[in-house]
């Protein structure tokens, strides 16, 4: 049996004459960037994650540039990020000549680990950037707590997060000062190419932002500060005005996907719960959790990844692509492993958590139209996994 990582085309198949015929009057309109599209994804969007603004920009990269650029990050500004998480939620840091600055995670939900943050603020700190990782929240109230304290700007990574919900019900990235997000194809909420999105309730920041998209400039030509072509794309607009009124139902498939991956991880006698840190007899394979799940909360998880440990990772992921099943390491390196980043001079032994998720993570297939045939395929292989016990 072959089962993919992901499979796009399944998911275009069950839209695709919706999605053709607004692509089609995109090209149709011929009004390619920003415009009526963007306006109407940007009123749909601040609507569903219930915030003021939001706001359409080129990636999830650049609405994390965008953000520290709003919030007039300056070089030698430190800000602190997790050192497990996609380059960007970094590299944005190192673009605007400010100094990254990282954080360990929390073995369990694999996010920024709030008791480091505080054990790494200086006088020189000025942001926070959470990311909320695989499809769920980061420590919000402890999060927020440590910024109001030390007066940080929060700017929350939730590239892997559209439509998840707090504990509290409120979506994140709505939590902090600004929220960033990804439309990369993979993500849960995917266009046809490069899209993004920044949301904040402030409205001096969010008139900050859309001046910001258009080259700083206000009016047209006359510039008072600095911006860039952070500006998203008519047609990509138009094939997530299609897409978003199917995320909630895409987001319940993949927790569905995690429910079972769990029942018969279980059943097969390789795990015994989820949330599980040590490997024994019966307990090879351990599982995810969801961690802020609240009576009324739906979106308490989305499973953008689901993420497991095993022991013998890099044998296991080449096994299983023999038997047809994708894999992939999110993520590899952590930050403070990076080339890019020996002039920090991070201390390897300061990140245990995240070294341990870099060398013994591995992710399996969870996108929402998955059969339970191929979960069933996937657990079936990873209980023939030769001494895999
Ligand atoms: C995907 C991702 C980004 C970057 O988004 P792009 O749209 O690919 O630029 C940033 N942070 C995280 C955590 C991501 O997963």
């Amino acid at each position: 049996m072959n089962v993919p990582l992901l499979d796009l085309k399944a998911q275009y198949a069950t839209i695709k004459p919706e999605v053709d015929k607004a692509v089609m009057s995109v090209m149709e309109s011929q009004y390619f960037i920003l415009g009526p599209e963007v306006e109407k994804l940007e009123k749909s969007l601040a609507g569903y994650l219930g915030v003021k603004h939001a706001i359409g920009v080129s990636s999830g990269t650049d609405a994390l540039l965008i953000a520290l650029m709003a919030l007039d990050i300056k070089p030698g500004d430190e800000v602190i990020v997790p050192t497990f998480s996609f380059f960007a939620t970094a590299g944005v840091v190192s673009r605007v000549n400010a100094v990254p600055v990282f954080v360990d995670i929390d073995p369990v939900t694999f996010n920024i680990d709030p008791a480091d943050i505080e054990a790494k603020i200086t006088p020189k700190t000025k942001a926070i950037v959470p990311v909320h990782l695989y499809g769920q929240s980061a420590a919000m109230d402890e999060i927020m707590a440590i910024a109001k304290k030390h007066n940080l700007a929060v700017v929350e990574d939730g590239a892997q997060a559209i439509g998840v919900q707090y504990k509290d019900g409120r979506a994140v990235g709505t939590i902090g000062d600004i929220g960033c997000y990804s439309f990369f194809p993979s993500k849960n909420l995917g266009c046809f190419g490069d899209g993004g999105l920044v949301v904040t309730n402030d409205d001096a920041l969010a008139e900050r932002l859309h001046i910001m998209r258009v080259h700083g400039g206000k009016p047209k030509y006359y510039h008072k500060i600095i911006g860039g072509n952070f500006r998203i794309d008519a047609m990509q607009a138009a094939v997530l005005n299609v897409k978003l009124p199917h995320l909630d139902g895409w987001s319940a498939k993949r927790r569905e996907n995690a429910a079972l991956y769990t029942k018969l991880f279980c059943e097969k006698g390789l795990a015994e719960e989820t949330g599980r840190q040590v490997f024994d007899a019966k307990n090879s394979v351990l599982l995810p959790k969801a961690v802020y799940q609240a009576s009324g909360v739906k979106n308490f998880h989305i499973f953008n990844q689901y993420v497991i440990r095993v022991r013998q990772r890099d044998a296991m992921r080449a096994y299983l692509g023999e038997k047809g099943v994708g894999t992939e390491i999110y993520y590899p390196v952590p930050f403070h492993r990076q080339e890019c980043f020996a002039y920090l001079n991070a201390v390897d032994a300061q990140f245990p958590h995240s070294n341990a998720a870099a060398e013994g993570t591995i992710a399996v297939p969870i996108y929402p139209e998955l059969s339970s045939e191929q979960i069933g395929y996937v657990v079936e292989m990873i209980a023939q996994f030769p001494n895999g016990k």
